[in-house]
């Protein structure tokens, strides 16, 4: 198995330390929503992990959440809540975001504030080391004590120099050195420390975090392209000298940023499609299928005619896996291990999805084909939901809305009310209305059931 790694820009055959997976993606600020580019991620690394486990590895994986920044700080002003109010509200908002894309839940969520005598036992050992070094009731990391600072972003020193700036405010040795520990200001959260009152600056978490929960060295090291630098390389540094074990990640792993248009999705751009709103439209398998329709190291543009091309996909595959022969029909020839090796080979060449899901689409045609012919395809079914299963895809028609749930009940009810009045005409009419909306009614020995937008 191959994966590609930023630090080597190369593709590398994939040797762990051990059986288990020691993996980490970095995690949300919550201070809002979540919107699609979130998505992307999540499901990405959610991708990984499950094909991991799929060809026999264990793995444990850890996410932070960085729930003390100044955005929350800002916005929880704004709306005039505590920092802490907010960020609850917002981490749960994010834990229901990825029940919905069917993302399976991290092993261990550690949460910055939860956290706080680790991060400054590690502050504390930087700073005795001499790579550290309070200044105004701040620390700083010091870069130039690092001789390879760089090598994960491929950046020279002039490059760095270039886009480092010294804030108002703040005295650096270097204009390069990054905050570890944020002196306390007025009215804001604060925590005490060797160096007086003050939160963690953002870097330092995941050094702590990872180092914690996961020990010295992490296989796989996850996260979007835009936090290789500085985050991921100040990650590098912190760690690296604080253990003085290298590497700190063996595999670095850095999805692209999904575009709008052409512009990259963030919310200056204003162009915000929360991952509620998209869910609601689209369904958690529709979303999947238009993110894992191309490479994660590849950028991606989403327009609603492409997540809606998805949409009819992930149709196509619920229908393939569920579809049923004549009875008594005989099982028909479908070469199952050329498909699951066919699989096999595209997610082993560094996730290769694009290619995985065309293998899943050759393979519903195969099905409809078999099923058409007057055979069974049972096995090539079982197989469509085993390999699906890898990529997240629940197979499933997309969540009823709930707004609509209770009308639907509602016309349900009066309908077998008219037909008990034995008023068929009337019954009927109900059931073609909703079928015009997309509405299916099915009656069953146990009542009547819907499914449909
Ligand atoms: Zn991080």
């Amino acid at each position: 198995m191959k994966i590609y790694n930023t630090l080597t820009s190369q593709k590398e055959e994939f040797v762990p330390q051990g059986d288990t997976v020691l993996m980490y993606v970095c995690g949300v600020t919550p201070y809002d929503n979540s919107h699609l580019g979130h998505a992307m991620s999540y499901i990405y690394f959610d991708v990984v992990r499950r094909y991991l486990k799929y060809r026999g590895y264990k793995v444990k994986f850890v996410q932070n959440v960085t729930d003390i920044d100044d955005k929350i700080i800002n916005r929880a002003n704004q709306i005039g809540i505590p920092p802490n109010e907010l960020a609850e509200k917002f981490t749960q908002s994010f834990f229901d975001d990825i029940t919905a894309l069917n993302v399976v839940p991290a092993d261990i969520y550690p949460r910055a504030t939860q956290e706080i005598p680790k991060i400054i036992e590690v502050i504390k050992g930087l700073a005795e080391k001499g790579y550290a070094y309070p200044s105004q009731g701040s620390v700083y990391f010091r870069v130039r004590q690092m001789t390879d600072y760089g090598k994960l972003s491929h950046r020279t020193l002039d490059m760095m120099m270039a886009g480092a700036r010294i804030e108002s405010g703040e005295e650096k040795e270097d204009p390069r050195d990054f905050v570890l520990w944020k002196g306390a200001k007025p009215g804001e959260p604060q925590w005490e420390s060797p160096w007086g009152p003050g939160r963690p600056g953002w870097h330092i978490e995941c050094s702590a975090m990872s180092l914690k929960y996961l020990g010295a060295t992490l296989d796989i090291h996850g996260g979007g392209q835009d936090l290789i630098f500085p985050h991921h390389e100040n990650e590098i540094a912190q760690s690296e000298s604080f253990t003085g074990k290298k590497p700190f990640v063996k595999y670095w792993m850095h999805n692209a940023m999904l575009q709008l248009g052409t512009e990259k999705m963030s919310k200056s751009l204003g162009n915000l499609i929360t991952i509620k709103d998209a869910l609601q439209k689209f369904g958690a398998d529709a979303l999947r299928i238009f993110f894992l329709s191309g490479h994660y190291r590849s950028p991606i543009t989403y327009t609603t005619e492409n997540v809606e091309s998805a949409g009819r996909g992930a149709e196509r595959l619920q229908q393939a896996a569920t579809a049923e022969a004549k009875e008594n029909a005989i099982e028909g020839n479908i070469v199952t291990e050329t498909y699951k090796q066919r699989f096999i080979d595209a997610m082993d060449d560094d996730f290769n999805t694009a290619q995985a899901i065309a293998v899943l689409f050759d393979l519903v045609r195969d099905i409809n084909r078999t099923i058409e012919g007057g055979a069974s395809a049972k096995a090539g079914q079982e197989l469509l939901k085993e390999l699906s299963k890898n990529l997240g895809l629940t197979l499933k028609s997309p969540e009823k809305s709930v707004e609509a749930t209770p009308f639907i009940e509602l016309l349900i009810a009066t309908r077998k009310q008219l037909r008990d009045a034995k008023q068929f005409q009337l019954a009927d009419d109900i059931r073609t209305k909703l079928l015009e909306l997309g509405i299916v009614l099915e009656d069953t020995a146990k009542g009547t059931t819907w499914k449909g937008k």
